[in-house]
């Protein structure tokens, strides 16, 4: 059922990294959700598990000094929805947390897990992208930071090189001060369900103007993506209904929606449309400005 040959359990990242050097063949292993279901269903065979459970390191959320909210890879969900200081400067993302799987798996499912997995619903993507996060990566040889746009080449295909762990994920102040932002899971049922489409958008107001919009979709692609025509569109233009319309029909363009058996391509690209309209709405609000009707 479970064909595992090794389990092994590491109680530092530097512990974890020289066992990787020593054995590619080891697979990393967090709260399990997507790894042992791969296993059970044959994916995954004949596997040498090296487990970061132990690591407490990675499962601290904290705010650097220099403003930078720095989550470890090993957070699980629940924890996500329960930090204060995630709840205070990117509800977006604890907004995300909520929506993923139910309690169980929250309790033990990881962000770290969730991004490394590579899927495009994977409810913590469309919010990372939307705050620009950066992701640490740490390996024997040392470590690298990869802007999360870049780490995900495909389904299931993440930019992680042999040997290297996901030990944090970093969103500068720059890229959540001052902005307000909204967090859309649809689904086909409210219940515990994978994202027909995500959608996270934060934006930044000047008086009476976008002074910067950032949307991020889940499942409009084969990966999760940014709207970068709409984004640049938005820029210096007025707050009005017609302005959030332009960007919801803009945000079309970027999406590669494709039809499964969830939703077809032509219903998927009308979502986007309007769900990046009512977020964007909701997000204006929350960046202090007024509700448009
Ligand atoms: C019933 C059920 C419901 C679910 N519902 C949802 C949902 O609503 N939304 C959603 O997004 N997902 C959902 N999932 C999928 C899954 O729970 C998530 O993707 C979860 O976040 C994976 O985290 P994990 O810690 O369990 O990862 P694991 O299964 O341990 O690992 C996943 C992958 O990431 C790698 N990995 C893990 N941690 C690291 C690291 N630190 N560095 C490098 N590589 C690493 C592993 O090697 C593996 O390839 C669901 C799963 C189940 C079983």
């Amino acid at each position: 059922m479970y064909d595992i040959s090794g389990y092994y359990e590491a109680e530092t990242v530097a512990e974890a990294t020289a066992l990787l050097a020593k054995n590619p063949n080891l697979r990393l292993i967090a709260g399990g959700t997507d790894v042992l279901i791969k296993m059970h269903s044959g994916q995954i065979a004949d596997a040498e598990l090296l487990s970061l459970r132990k690591i407490k390191s990675l499962n601290t959320i904290r705010k650097a000094e220099d403003g930078t909210i720095v989550i470890g890879a090993m957070a699980t969900f629940t924890k996500v929805f329960n930090d204060p200081i995630l709840r205070e400067m990117i509800p977006i993302l604890t907004e995300a947390a909520i929506s993923m799987g139910g309690p169980q798996i929250r309790n033990i499912a990881t962000i770290g897990g969730n991004v490394c997995n590579g899927a495009t619903s994977a409810d913590s993507a469309s919010s990372l992208f939307a705050l620009n996060a950066q992701l640490k990566l740490e390996g024997h040889q040392g470590e690298r930071l990869v802007p999360i746009r870049k780490f995900y080449l495909g389904p299931g295909k993440v930019a992680l090189q042999p040997g290297e762990i996901l030990t944090e994920i970093l969103i500068a102040p720059d890229d959540y001060q001052g902005f307000g932002g909204q967090y859309i899971k649809f689904a086909m049922r409210e219940a515990m369900d994978i994202a027909t489409l995500a959608v996270a958008v934060v934006c930044k107001l000047q008086a009476k103007t976008f002074a910067e919009v950032r949307i991020g979709l889940g499942v409009a692609g084969p990966t999760p993506l940014r709207c970068l025509e709409a984004e640049e569109y938005a820029k210096g233009q007025e707050i009005s209904a017609q302005t959030v319309a332009e960007i919801g029909k803009l945000a079309v363009n970027s999406a590669k929606a494709r039809t499964s058996w969830r939703a077809s391509k032509d219903y998927r690209e009308h979502l986007v449309e309007e769900l990046v309209q009512r977020a964007l709405k909701k997000a204006i609000v929350n960046a202090g400005g007024e509700e448009l009707v």
